[in-house]
């Protein structure tokens, strides 16, 4: 609050501290101006303060983005870019953001089409070996990977915590053999909050592992899974093949793999049967949904309010992102059913393909090049479905200091802080990198990456009550942004 009542001094000198000094001396002036309905009238008016307290009660009372997310997660199920469930997101979406009077419209998208086959291995020759065993082997494929051999391959293993340590090693150690990177992902850090970060530290390795040990001859790659739990569960996502180095089958094993892998290896030779049958298809069209609602004086003007509808396709998508999808159709829904008049144009976006190739924000940014100067602002929620404590903006720290009074509203759900961040949404990335402010919840992430591109990424993660805040939050600031009464700095 306090900082709020500065920061409004400054700007607008004739508000309540001004006030508070002329009232000692002519309480005639003074009644006069301290009936000014707000104090920032100029970037937010006292009705639009009013709108956003009701759009938050209401939001925080609300089960339509829980219902949406388990329809996305229940009813339809996983939705990789490509796949049938892919699809009939797209319709459902599409259907429910027009039954809210919505202008409703599904922009092309041509998109990847990759299916996970069978993806097995294990051990089979160790140090200690009882006869005749195996040790199994718990993987998934990463998305993108090439196939092995039908009946798998074989091959020594060999294990390099980080990329140095591979490029250490003579090419002739690694050529013709499995590397496993065993690289940790940072607990502690997640632990703390900054699970963003932690995940960055190890996703390099999911990314840029099998290209890399392809460039030292390896003919497959592992990595340890890029996730906080120990339940031995591999998480997916996608791998990035470089143009300069061979394909070669890439996949995740556990942690606890990893680790077992790991101590075997230092002990002597370890050789392992690898099976990964992924198939890449044709690519498929698909869509963004993109739905309005028109703005009432300044109808050219766009706040984007987003998240991805695709999913991995090992759990159901629900904190990945049906939840970011649920609550961006939630901000239309409070708008539309408080009959409130946004001035600028909402457009809620489900976008496509953002796990393995973002087509659908690359589409977007194709298609709207041109209007982008007329995009006032984007947000996107992909961040899982925890307790938010504020927003991220990414824009002119100015920004920061006109959304004082808005924070005032969030830290009612205990949601006001309000950060400067460099990056708020793989989706709104193109927007970001043309100067549109762009802003996302500040989710508490502690737990999000136990689940994160696994098979327990489900329904039951989702709170109900956090769910609800997160729907706040982001109503919140879009109706905000919408209704401003000045442009924002860029
Ligand atoms: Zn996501």
């Amino acid at each position: 609050m306090s900082r709020f009542f500065t920061i409004s001094c400054l700007l607008f000198p004739f508000c309540f501290c001004a006030v508070d000094l002329v009232a000692q001396q002519t309480p005639a002036i003074a009644s006069t101006l301290s009936a000014s309905p707000s104090p920032t009238p100029t970037v937010f008016s006292a009705q639009t303060l009013f709108e956003l307290k009701q759009l938050q009660q209401k939001a925080l009372t609300s089960d339509y983005a829980y219902r949406q997310v388990a329809h996305l997660a229940n009813n339809i199920g996983p939705r990789l870019s490509g796949s049938a469930q892919a699809a009939k997101a797209v319709e459902y979406v599409a259907a429910e953001l027009k039954a809210l009077g919505c202008n409703v419209q599904l922009e092309k998208v041509m998109v990847p089409h990759w299916v996970r086959g069978e993806e097995t291995a294990a051990l089979i020759q160790f140090p200690g070996q009882a006869p005749n065993t195996t040790q199994k082997i718990v993987l998934c494929a990463l998305g993108g990977s090439v196939a092995t051999p039908k009946n798998g391959l074989e091959a020594e293993v060999v294990v390099a915590r980080n990329f140095d340590e591979l490029k250490s090693l003579p090419r002739d150690k690694v050529a013709g053999k499995i590397v496993l990177f065993n690289y940790p992902f940072d607990k502690q850090m997640a632990a703390e909050g900054r699970g963003g970060q932690a995940y960055g530290e190890a996703v390099v390795y999911r990314s840029h592992g099998p290209s890399e040990a392809a460039r030292r001859g390896a003919i497959a790659c592992l990595i340890r899974s890029v996730g906080s739990a120990d339940y031995r569960l591999p998480h997916t996502g996608l791998t990035d093949y470089a143009a300069d180095a061979a394909r070669i089958p890439a996949g995740a094993v556990t942690a606890e793999d990893a680790d077992l892998i790991a101590d075997l290896v230092r002990q002597g030779p370890v050789k392992m049967k690898l099976v990964l049958t992924p198939q890449t298809l044709p690519d498929v069209e698909s869509a963004n949904v993109i739905a309005d609602i028109k703005g009432s004086e300044h109808p050219e003007q766009i706040v984007i309010v987003s998240g991805h509808l695709d999913s991995w396709d090992l759990g159901t998508g629900a904190i990945d992102d049906g939840a970011g999808v649920a609550v961006s159709m939630e901000a239309a829904n409070l708008i539309q059913k408080l009959h409130l008049k946004p001035k600028r144009t909402i457009r809620v976006i489900a976008w496509m393909n953002e796990e393995n190739g973002e087509a659908g924000s690359k589409q977007y940014a194709k298609d709207h090049e041109k209007e982008f100067s007329n995009h006032f602002a984007a947000m996107e929620t992909d961040g899982g479905a925890g307790h938010p404590i504020g927003v991220n903006i990414k824009a002119n720290p100015e920004v920061k200091k006109m959304f004082a009074p808005v924070a005032a509203i969030l830290q009612e759900s205990g949601a006001g802080i309000l950060d400067l961040v460099e990056h708020c949404g793989a989706d709104i990335e193109p927007l970001e990198k043309a100067g549109v402010p762009a802003f996302s919840p500040i989710q508490d992430n502690r737990f999000y990456f136990n689940y994160h591109h696994t098979a327990a990424d489900t329904l039951d993660k989702i709170v109900p009550k956090e769910l609800a805040e997160n729907s706040a939050v982001v109503a919140i600031v879009v109706y905000a942004l919408a209704n401003m009464e000045q442009p924002l700095p860029r």
